[in-house]
């Protein structure tokens, strides 16, 4: 079994918790280095004053993305710097300075591949064409990925959610009278990451489920205290054991089929072919 550098490329500090958490964990169970590359602090997200205590928020979620990191395995934690753009489409005024989003995509890619460069990277993950619900710097993460990794001739993984899958695990969670946290109905979903036909890839995560919810539970600023909104990973953190199995046992990719191609023995390992939809 050859040993492979897995970059694994987000905006925010929660975002590797809840779409490659259990890809990383399985890849550094295993032997590989892993690395994970933050462009934001993430110091725009939501949360309450009582759960800061006077600590500005960038900073903490730099702590949580650390202990995140520590609980999946990852070798290395890069974080770029870049200001939060924020969930809100462009402003009328232009997007902040320093902010990703206002950051030229080739000088961001330039930086990134600089530690693909650096790493040997065998493969970068990074978010899906639709910025998986739209955030702007989810959109960003993949045209900087997609940069980035079209400069180093490595395959870019894109990492999403099935979005059959999310549908159904929304309407199963409202039969059970869960909470689902506002914005989270149709039709918006029928927009948000990535049909089941077009998924190519996907991981079993059902062996490193505890590191996964590590990774969530690390987190922390983002599972409590925001003021008058359901907080996505508070709902996941507060699910049964056996239902967080059902709901995270599986994590979905997209990749190029004119990019380069997963590593076989990578395939063969860990990046399954996603089988093809029952007609
Ligand atoms: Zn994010």
């Amino acid at each position: 079994m050859s040993l492979r550098t897995i970059v694994a490329f987000h905006a925010h500090p929660d975002d590797e918790a809840l779409l490659s958490a259990g890809t990383l964990a399985r890849a550094a169970a295993a032997g590989h280095r892993v690395v994970l590359v933050l462009a934001t602090s993430g110091e725009a997200g939501l949360v309450g004053e009582s759960v800061l205590g006077g600590d500005d928020l960038g900073p903490r979620r730099e702590r949580e993305a650390r202990a995140s990191a520590d609980a999946l395995g990852v070798a290395r934690l890069v974080l770029l710097g870049y200001g939060d753009s924020g969930h809100e489409d462009r402003p009328a005024g232009g997007w902040p300075a320093g902010s990703f989003c206002a950051t030229p995509v080739a000088d961001a890619a330039a930086r990134l591949g600089a530690v693909l460069a650096e790493e040997g990277a065998d493969v970068l993950v990074a978010d899906d064409a639709r910025g998986g619900y739209g955030h702007p710097d989810h959109l960003q993460v993949h045209r900087v990925a997609t940069a980035a990794a079209a400069s180093r001739g490595i395959p870019l993984l894109q990492a999403t959610i099935d979005r059959e899958f999310l549908a159904g695990g929304i309407e199963l969670a409202r039969g059970m009278g869960l909470e689902v946290p506002e914005g989270f109905v149709p039709p918006d979903v029928t927009h948000w990451y990535t049909p089941h036909d077009e998924v190519t890839h996907t991981v079993d995560a059902s062996t490193v489920l505890a590191a996964k919810r590590a990774s969530m539970a690390a987190h922390a600023t983002q599972a409590t205290g925001a003021p008058d909104t359901v907080r996505t990973l508070a709902v996941f953190l507060g699910l049964p054991e056996e239902i967080f199995a059902v709901a995270f046992c599986t994590e979905w990719f997209v990749s190029d089929p004119s990019g380069p191609a997963v590593p076989d023995d990578l395939v063969e390992e860990l990046f399954r072919p996603s089988a093809p939809a029952v007609p």
